[in-house]
């Protein structure tokens, strides 16, 4: 059987290795650059560090949307991991390897739409941003959003191409991402009535943030309430030496309706009803994301797809390009979030092939105005 177009696009681009740290965008933003060349799409290529770089392109004039895809991985990891190799594989009516939903597949599924879309004589503008980093500092978008400022002028609207199982995401978490330093005082075992017990103290913070659960009251309609884990504890020398310094390290997830500083004040407040000496220190902080229903963009993708709408958990950039540019994205793209970032990695073919549909429909209908 021969590859459709969608799923070589994907092969091709998943064995274009493309991990953040390691490689780099460049050999993946060449391959891209070649093929648009190639359907007859003049694109950019904007480096933003040794071997950065994202591709943009853009169709037609006037009002703007935006297709987004980021071009890099994660790391694969290691590879005795991975069933049948790191390269691109088929199998079961999947393609394996890193980088397959999330979010080559995606990327691959508007390429191959863009294949057979009619461009001739566009009524609407069209941008193609393939970005670089997203997977770790966001440096490709970043470098779009603040260097290229004029690539955003009249648009309002974006498809960001991550993988949602195809369903049109319009809502995202936030996340209060946050350490706590615990202190007690060191003393011999024996006499631990001549020191405090920092782990302890500890257990009692980790019995006060727990209980917090219980009180998010705001509740979202696609992503239920926010949530709390504690992720990380370490301290402690010894059995027979009362710790003076305990760490612990959680995440606390914002719901659409939740905000960061409330977020924050209701953990000092759980915090301090404990009565510990700790140090308190935010190392990540973001807030959630949401569209409404009825913003042309849900709606739109709504009328061509007829998909449900749904949330992302994690982080994807269309709060960036909120808060940048002001452009209303929904997150809507084939592939899975389960088990993106491990081994096997894997997205189904029919999935790629109903994004590509959607893909077409997406940008013909736009194009024609
Ligand atoms: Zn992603």
């Amino acid at each position: 059987m021969n590859d459709s177009r969608v799923t070589k696009l994907t092969k091709d681009l998943i064995d274009i290795r493309s991990e953040s740290a390691e490689d780099g965008e460049e050999e993946v933003s060449k391959y891209i650059s070649a093929y648009l060349k190639e359907i007859g799409i003049k694109s950019k290529t904007i480096s933003f560090g040794k071997h950065r770089s994202n591709v943009v392109a853009e169709i037609g004039e006037g009002e703007g949307l935006m297709l987004n895809g980021h071009t890099d991985t994660v790391p694969i990891g290691d590879p005795s991991k991975w069933k049948c190799g790191t390269s691109a594989r088929m199998a079961n009516g999947r393609i394996y390897g890193r980088g397959a939903s999330d979010m080559k597949g995606g990327i691959a599924a508007i390429l191959a739409a863009l294949g057979t879309a009619r461009l001739r004589e566009p009524k609407r503008r069209l941008l193609l941003a393939f970005v670089g980093d997203e997977e770790r500092n966001l440096e490709g978008s970043k470098c779009l959003l603040s260097r290229h400022k004029s690539l955003f002028n009249g648009v309002r609207w974006g498809v960001i191409a991550e993988p949602t199982d195809l369903l049109i995401c319009i809502a995202q978490k936030g996340i209060v991402e946050f350490s706590i330093t615990v202190a007690g005082k060191a003393a011999h075992s024996s006499q631990p009535w001549l020191g405090r017990n920092a782990i302890t103290d500890t257990a009692k913070a980790i019995d006060a943030l727990s209980m917090l659960q219980s009180q998010f009251k705001v509740h979202d309609h696609v992503l239920g309430t926010g949530t709390i884990n504690i992720g990380r504890v370490s301290g402690g020398v010894a059995a027979n030496v009362v710790p003076e310094k305990c760490n612990l390290e959680a995440d606390r997830r914002l719901v659409p309706g939740e905000n960061v500083q409330t977020a924050i004040n209701e953990i000092k407040v759980a915090l301090e009803r404990v009565r510990i000496s700790y140090k308190m220190h935010v190392t990540l902080s973001q807030m959630p994301y949401s569209l409404p229903r009825n913003s042309f963009i849900a709606r739109y993708l709504k009328s061509l797809t007829g998909r449900a709408f749904a949330g992302v958990y994690g982080y994807t950039e269309a709060r960036l390009y909120k808060d940048m540019a002001n452009i209303d994205c929904a997150v809507f793209g084939p592939g899975t979030t389960k088990g993106i970032h491990g081994p096997n990695e894997s997205v189904r073919v029919s999935d790629l092939e109903k994004g590509t549909m959607y893909y077409s429909r997406i940008i013909n209908q736009w194009l024609a105005g």
